[in-house]
């Protein structure tokens, strides 16, 4: 889950995920669910906690 009101577009999760399931859509990052793995790293590296991982 990406809290799009926090993400600031730094792209460091877009980077930093190891499935690349993360891509800016409107100038902020949206996770592909299908995609995505949970591994957590986006949730890590977001210098404003935008992420949060829900399982
Ligand atoms: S939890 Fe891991 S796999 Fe899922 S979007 Fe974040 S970095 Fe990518
Ligand atoms: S790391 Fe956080 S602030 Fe940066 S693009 Fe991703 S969700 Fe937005």
């Amino acid at each position: 889950m990406v809290d799009q009101s926090k993400c600031i577009t730094c792209g460091a999760c877009v980077t930093i995920c190891p499935v690349k399931a993360i891509k800016i859509v409107k100038g902020k990052a949206t996770i592909d669910p299908k995609k995505c793995i949970k591994c957590g790293s986006c949730s890590q590296f977001c210098p404003v906690t935008a992420i949060e991982i829900k399982k």
